[in-house]
């Protein structure tokens, strides 16, 4: 199997032959973990290539996708968005409508189910914005699972809702005081809690990113966005976007829809948050200003420091302050078949108004990014009439509390 990275570069059968065996896109991705570790994914990856295959989980995972998590999401035309801003068409894919709210309990049915497959007791994960954390919760609650969620303290006080809906969905919440309270600490906390018993635990990685098979696993457990998306906007509209686009934190909801338009002529645009601004600390924009650099046992594209360890990392979206990325979205940038650009805090808290006041829809502060995105390309070209599909990953009961009481309601924007 080989491939090259330039941009011509054929994507028919780009899904089934990337990764390789060992789980690397290119250079990036792997596994590179203690031993013992190593033995576990080897064990998972194994169990995974073997049972994701079987007629039986495909269609036991299908009837989970349609009954309990309301599958088909719908394809929405944002119409009064559009005429709002210029020529551009926007389209939104409709994941805050997937049961919990957000996209993430797609992969999260599929693990869960992996795990009882495979004899597991109880689920294990991080979680940031707490999203992760509620669908997996979820998950174990529908398989009977045990279930412990780790997050850091800054997190657990800034997303308090989701943290009493993990309670109430029989969850044990583990909170994690080192470092900045968020994200990355909350990463290791859970890896070092997955070492003592990786016999009875599963560990269900809430992007695609960590070691094989988990990327590629969330991928392919997110693939279902991308499928519904491309034969939803061909109903409506009889032509491919012209633009695809999400927010990418881990990169798991831009993977999902991505991955249903990588053999189409579609551009696919990427968006990192910029948070405050370039400097170091005020943003997490790892493919914009990392470079290559292994974390959490895979090598991606990294916000490092010159020693090699990761840059504290900021956005006001709590699920996608990440230092690295998935490795597949380092390979599909290097191959130039995915563009990345960033946008900051307040285009994305502009984006998050609009969409609430237009169109009736209150966005996660992540799927604002790809939001505001779309907005900056229909202002930059008015006239341009393009058609632009956003993944809305999620919705945003979680974030109202906090922009209202850091940034009103917005009303400036409605002048
Ligand atoms: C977690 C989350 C994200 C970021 O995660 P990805 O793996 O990059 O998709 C984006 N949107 C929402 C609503 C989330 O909950």
């Amino acid at each position: 199997m080989t491939q090259t990275d330039h941009p011509q570069q054929d994507f028919t059968h780009y899904l089934t032959s990337h990764p390789t065996h060992e789980g690397f896109f290119g250079e990036y991705g792997g596994a590179y973990l203690p031993p013992a570790l190593a033995e576990v994914m080897n064990e998972i990856r194994d169990a995974y290539n073997t049972i994701s295959r079987s007629a039986r989980f495909i269609s036991e995972l299908r009837s989970i996708r349609t009954h309990f998590q309301g599958r088909p999401t719908p394809t929405y035309h944002a119409e009064r968005l559009s005429k709002r801003l210029g020529a551009a068409q926007i389209y939104l894919k409709r994941e805050d409508l997937n049961h919990t709210g957000a996209h993430k309990l797609n992969h999260c049915m599929g693990e869960a189910l992996l795990a009882t497959y495979m004899g597991k007791k109880k689920l294990i994960a991080e979680t940031g914005a707490g999203q992760h954390g509620v669908a997996l919760a979820t998950a174990a609650a529908y398989f009977g699972l045990e279930c412990d969620i780790h997050m850091g303290v800054v997190d657990i006080e800034k997303q308090a809702p989701n943290v009493a809906r993990m309670k109430l969905l029989g969850a044990r919440v583990v909170p994690v005081e080192e470092g900045l309270g968020t994200l990355k600490e909350a990463v290791d906390s859970c890896f070092g809690a997955y070492l003592e018993d990786p016999q009875t635990q599963m560990y269900c990685i809430g992007s695609v990113v960590g070691p094989h098979p988990f990327p590629v696993m969330v991928r392919d457990f997110q693939h279902v966005v991308g499928i519904e998306a491309r034969e939803q906007f061909l109903d409506m509209t009889g032509i491919l976007p012209d633009i695809v686009t999400a927010s990418v934190g881990g990169g798991s909801n831009a993977m999902g829809i991505f991955s249903g338009f990588l053999a189409d002529p579609s551009e696919l645009h990427g968006v990192e948050p910029l948070g405050r601004g370039t400097e170091r600390g005020d943003h997490a924009a790892s493919m914009t200003y990392g470079s290559a650099g292994v974390l959490h046992g895979f090598n991606s594209y990294l916000l490092q420091d010159d020693d090699g360890s990761p840059q504290p990392v900021y956005s006001v979206a709590s699920g996608l302050d990440y230092p690295s990325v998935g490795p597949e979205h380092a390979y599909l940038r290097d191959a130039g078949r995915v563009a990345y650009h960033a946008v900051d805090d307040a285009a994305a808290i502009e984006a998050f108004y609009l969409l609430s006041r237009v169109e009736g829809i209150i966005p996660a502060l992540e799927s604002s990014h790809a939001v505001a995105h779309a907005i900056r390309l229909s202002r930059e070209e008015p006239e341009l009439p393009r058609s632009i599909l956003v993944n809305l990953s999620g919705r945003g009961d979680k974030d109202m509390d906090y922009v209202i009481e850091k940034y009103g309601f917005g009303d400036e924007h409605f002048a």
